[in-house]
């Protein structure tokens, strides 16, 4: 393993030619944990290519194990959980109570139509009973634009369960069930500024739709999967990557969410991100290479970085948590 020098933050880093700086991880504060690649729906932009007819699912044992290594690692405080949509997994419940129950913060990305699934109809519930935060998609508060990338009937389903979620409590700026949302751009650029479109958000779907939610995230879309197919087919990629690259916000290197959070795959394989995840690129050769073998040396695990990581630090950055900046 070539070791490679501690990023410090003092002096930021260069990136050359297409060569993402190296850096490494500083603690393990996050445990991203994708539950399958199941999903009710089938968005343009997905980078985890998921869909109705994926049957990648994390089974209870390997869930076992990652509740294992949650009560041996109480500094892993944090439990965000990924899909597809993790509530179509039949253990989502199961997962949900025990990590909740070893008292970490519980995180879904819900796609909010799965709340309209049978058999999924009693979550709201479940989840604001379980103090669970909720970061859910809603890439546009106009109703074309969303319709458009995440599929005909979404944005009047995702209203609905939104409506459903502050009936219980979610979003309320005192209260302490959180509600986030999510905004990525429609097309190929760079989203707005965060705090700008947070607010033109609530403005927007409180005056609209009678609709309150916490925060806003702006996400930039990654050059992976169906987005990827999508640039392809409309002959940008090499435009989009560009954008990317020449975006490039060197003091954001420092800030990137690899460097305190750990990705377990359906099946407890672990990588640096979500996004190495999806590009098939597990942790650095050398290091546990699966949850049940995980050891501390992954806290501080030299990152495998590419071309895409200009996706995370373009601009204002991006990350599961929004802009970096
Ligand atoms: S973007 Fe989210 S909701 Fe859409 S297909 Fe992918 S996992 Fe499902
Ligand atoms: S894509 Fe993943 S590995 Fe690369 S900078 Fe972003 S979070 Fe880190």
């Amino acid at each position: 393993m070539t070791p490679i020098p501690m990023l410090n933050g003092s002096a930021p880093p260069a990136a050359t030619g297409h060569g993402f700086p190296p850096m490494r991880a500083r603690h393990i504060h996050t445990l991203q944990v994708n539950l399958g690649k199941l999903c009710n729906q089938t968005c343009h932009h997905c980078h985890v290519d998921a869909g109705p007819s994926r049957t990648e699912i994390m089974t209870r044992e390997t869930m076992d194990v990652v509740l294992d290594i949650l009560r041996r690692h109480p500094d892993m405080t944090t439990v965000d959980m990924t899909g597809g949509a993790p509530e179509m997994n039949p253990h989502f419940e199961y997962f949900v109570s025990a990590c909740r129950a070893l008292g970490r913060t519980v995180i879904d990305r819900c796609n909010l139509t799965v709340l309209f699934v049978k058999g999924k109809t009693h979550l709201p519930e479940f989840l604001a009973a379980h103090r669970v935060d909720i970061v859910a998609s809603l890439p546009c508060y106009l109703e074309e634009n969303v319709d458009q990338q995440r599929g005909k009937g979404v944005f009047t389903r995702s209203l609905a369960a939104l409506r459903q979620l502050n009936a219980l409590g979610y979003g309320a700026e005192d209260g302490d069930l959180m509600l986030n949302l999510v905004y990525n751009p429609v097309g190929a650029h760079l989203p707005p500024d965060q705090r700008e479109l947070e607010a033109a958000y609530k403005d927007e779907l409180l005056s609209r739709f009678g609709i309150r939610f916490n925060r806003l995230y702006s996400i930039t879309n990654m050059p992976i999967n169906r987005f990827l197919d999508d640039l392809r087919a409309q002959g940008r990629h090499e435009e989009y990557l560009n954008l990317l690259i020449t975006s490039f916000n060197p003091a954001l290197v420092e800030h990137v969410m690899c460097r305190t959070l750990l990705s377990v795959g359906w099946d407890g394989r672990l990588y640096d991100c979500d996004f190495n995840q999806m590009l098939d690129l597990p942790v650095e050769h050398g290091l546990p290479q699966t949850i049940a073998e995980f050891d501390n040396a992954l806290s501080a695990r030299p990152i495998v970085v590419g071309r895409h990581c200009y996706g995370c630090t373009a601009g204002a950055g991006s990350s599961c948590g929004g802009s970096l900046s």
